[in-house]
């Protein structure tokens, strides 16, 4: 009842201030029970058990108790009862000894349905004695205690009746919500705010109920189960409304809070943190390698390990702390309260160790590996985007160094303070469509006809102007923002091809791939959707990767090429020359053509020796089966030079710079045809579905 996150039942270890506080409530409340009880005479109770009235109200608190209405921040039973009117009306009609034993054998009864710790009964059953003492207090002071019980209400003992039930709540909320703060180690003015007015909107309802059944009672003993309706009436929309916005603030499959809930949970903290100067915590946890599990053991298996993996998330980090998907098999942990550093990398620690335990799943055992990016505030960000995104920057510094866990560093991002800026407005030019495709035509050296496009992104932006990939693809690579960069750009491009090809210009088109876009397994799906999606030909698409990948990631990432090649789709080499990367090392990768680098091919032209270089690579590719294409080529010098060393095809400024797409298919007819050489695109397959087709 006292940690909303978690579904742990263990009583808290002996000594702890909860403890403590427990303690003190359970004794107050047991003695005053027991105290009262005495007072009232065993005469009196024997008596009592012999009026089919209390039997009657014994029932009704038992039901109510099992139905609390829920409140949408608590978890189910530290919604108010139903069973307060019931339970009120008899503390006003019979005393507190009464009241008190009825609702004492209830809550025992319901706790015994719920399987709740005997501990969390007692408490349970503490607070309230001890609020219906306090009431009762009010009540002897204010409200004529003469007649017998049931004791009938008056219009004129409403406004004592209604003292009592604010004094009641008053105390019930205190004695409630301090466990709540002193258990998730936040003040008491934090867990007191949380949903306040509805709280005082249900508990005024149900107490207003209370004289009607005092009413009830003491005149037909059978009009009392009619309270039924109306309270199963508030039970059953209560619930709904709670219902519905759980599913707006979770994800489906695993229960945890969604980025939505996230986003308001951490705006919340740093409010907090704000006032109290305390630091906040951001956690950014990816799994290792999921994407195999899905793939080899299928998504319903995957699903079920997500699930594991969320309940282990859960059951490592303190009440209070939330743990929320953002997808996929990325997680994140807010931890509203951090100490330092030190502690939030205990947490990071924990959540990587509750998953290093072998998970069995359909008599199988996983092991999952996960890496974990942790931002603090006020350290590293000042609001929840830069959190995220700087917590992104440490995870993916985690992932590319294996090292599980990293803080944000600011020397391990490259981003300056100019550059975090443009972070936020990229956000806005994913949205506002600000990004465009310019595309570069490719040229066959032997006839000098365009045998393919490449795709190049600009950023259209509304103050700085157009803007090149060097001064924001970094940006993006760095974020958790490349998703939605990728799918962007597919989802400009491929349309384009369509229309394209459509048109009978067929060539193909390709599309540059950072490395961090490799990294992420699910790029095979993403890209197989959006060709589906726009109808175009695996082969009317390229997919070009940097040589500097291939040199850092190439374990990594060969998996995600294969799964490319596998779809149909030509891989290319981009940049080669601009790094340590040996062709011998592309034995077995599905390359078919190696982009030569401006910087590379310009050594041709500088010396005999680098004439040499450039001359044996090409060969090299050659001998390997592969196409040799020249970039960044701005003379006819490099052109015939190109041709002479027996480069495939050569593109630059020489024949065109990177085109805007209306003017694409105008260039190609004045310039150089409108479908490459048949052998430079693989015939169509039979399963292959276009369009065009
Ligand atoms: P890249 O794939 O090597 O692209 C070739 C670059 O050479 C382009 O720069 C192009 O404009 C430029 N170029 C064209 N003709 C000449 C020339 O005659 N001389 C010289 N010196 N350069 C020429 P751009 O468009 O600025 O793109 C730069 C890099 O940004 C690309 O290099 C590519 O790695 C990356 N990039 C471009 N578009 C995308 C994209 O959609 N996604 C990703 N992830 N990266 C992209
Ligand atoms: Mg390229
Ligand atoms: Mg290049």
């Amino acid at each position: 009842m006292l940690d909303p996150n978690s579904t742990r039942d263990v009583g808290p270890r002996t000594g702890t201030p909860l403890w403590l506080y427990l303690a003190v409530v359970t004794t107050a409340g047991g003695g005053l029970l027991g105290a009262s009880l005495y007072l009232y005479g065993l005469d009196r109770l024997q008596q009592l058990s012999t009026m089919p009235l209390v039997w009657l109200m014994l029932c009704m608190v038992v039901i109510g108790e099992l139905r609390p209405i829920a409140s949408p921040r608590r978890t189910p039973d530290q919604g108010a009862p139903t069973s307060l009117p019931f339970s009120f009306a008899l503390l006003v009609s019979f005393g507190l000894p009464v009241a008190a034993l009825v609702q004492a054998v209830a809550s025992v009864i319901a706790g015994v349905a719920r399987g709740q710790a005997p501990h969390r009964v007692a408490f349970n059953i503490a607070q309230y004695v001890l609020s219906f003492g306090v009431a009762q207090a009010v009540l002897s002071l204010l409200v004529s205690q003469e007649a017998a019980a049931p004791r009938p209400v008056s219009g004129a003992d409403l406004a004592g009746v209604g003292l009592a039930g604010a004094v009641y709540f008053v105390c019930n909320l205190a004695l409630v919500d301090s466990a709540v703060a002193v258990h998730e180690r936040v003040p008491m003015a934090a867990t007191l705010r949380k949903d306040l007015t509805q709280r005082l909107f249900v508990h005024g309802v149900l107490l207003s109920l209370a004289p009607l059944v005092s009413v009830s009672m003491t005149h037909e003993i059978w009009l009392v189960p009619l309270f039924f309706f109306p309270l199963a009436a508030l039970y059953t929309s209560a619930t709904l409304s709670v219902k519905r916005e759980h599913q707006a603030n979770h994800d489906e499959l695993t229960g945890l809070a969604n980025r939505k809930l996230l986003i308001l949970r951490t705006q919340e903290a740093l409010t907090e943190a704000q006032q109290r100067r305390n630091r906040v915590g951001l956690l950014l946890l990816d799994l290792d390698r999921f994407k195999e599990v899905n793939d080899t053991l299928g998504h319903p298996t995957g699903d079920r390990l997500l699930q594991t993996v969320a309940r282990r998330l859960t059951h490592s980090v303190r009440p209070g702390d939330l743990v929320a998907r953002l997808g996929g098999d990325e997680f994140a942990v807010l931890l509203p309260q951090v100490r330092d550093a030190a502690s939030a990398r205990e947490v990071a620690a924990r959540l990587r160790v509750s998953l290093a335990e072998p998970m069995r799943l359909d008599g199988m055992d996983f092991d999952l590996e996960a890496s974990v990016g942790i931002a603090l505030y006020p350290n590293h960000a000042p609001d929840f985007e830069l959190l995220m995104q700087r917590a992104d920057v440490a995870m993916y510094v985690a992932k590319e160094r294996r090292t599980g866990v990293e803080l944000y560093e600011p020397d391990k991002d490259r981003n300056s303070t100019a550059r975090l800026s443009l972070f936020g407005e990229l956000r806005r030019a994913l949205v506002d469509d600000e990004l465009l495709m310019h595309y570069q035509p490719k040229m066959g050296l032997a006839d000098q006809r365009a045998v393919g496009l490449e795709a190049l992104v600009r950023w259209n932006h509304p103050q700085r102007g157009v803007l090149n990939p060097e001064d924001f693809v970094p940006l993006v690579e760095q974020s958790y923002l490349m998703r939605s960069f990728t799918h962007e750009v597919l989802e400009r491009t491929l349309p384009q091809i369509a229309r394209w090809w459509d048109e009978g210009v067929r060539l193909p088109v390709a599309v540059n791939l950072s490395a961090r876009e490799l990294l992420d397994p699910t790029l095979p799906d993403i890209v197989a959707a959006a060709l589906r999606r726009h109808g175009v030909a695996p082969r009317a698409l390229r997919l070009e990767i940097s040589e500097r990948v291939m040199v850092a990631e190439a374990d990594a990432i060969t998996p995600t090429m294969l799964a490319l090649a596998d779809l149909g789709v030509a891989l290319v080499l981009d940049d080669f020359g601009t790094g340590y990367f040996t062709l011998a090392r592309l034995n077995g990768l599905p390359v078919d053509e190696i982009k030569m680098d401006e910087s590379f091919v310009r050594r041709s032209l500088a010396d005999p020796d680098g004439h040499l270089i450039v001359q044996s690579a090409v060969d090299l590719v050659g001998t390997l089966g592969m196409r040799a294409v020249a970039e960044g080529v701005e003379s006819q010098g490099v052109v015939d030079d190109m041709r002479s060393m027996g480069c495939y095809a050569a593109q630059g400024r020489y024949f065109a710079a990177p085109l805007q797409a209306g003017d694409v298919v105008g260039w190609l007819v004045e310039h150089g045809g409108l479908e490459p050489p048949a052998s430079y695109i693989a015939p169509a397959s039979s399963e292959e579905h276009t369009r065009s087709a």
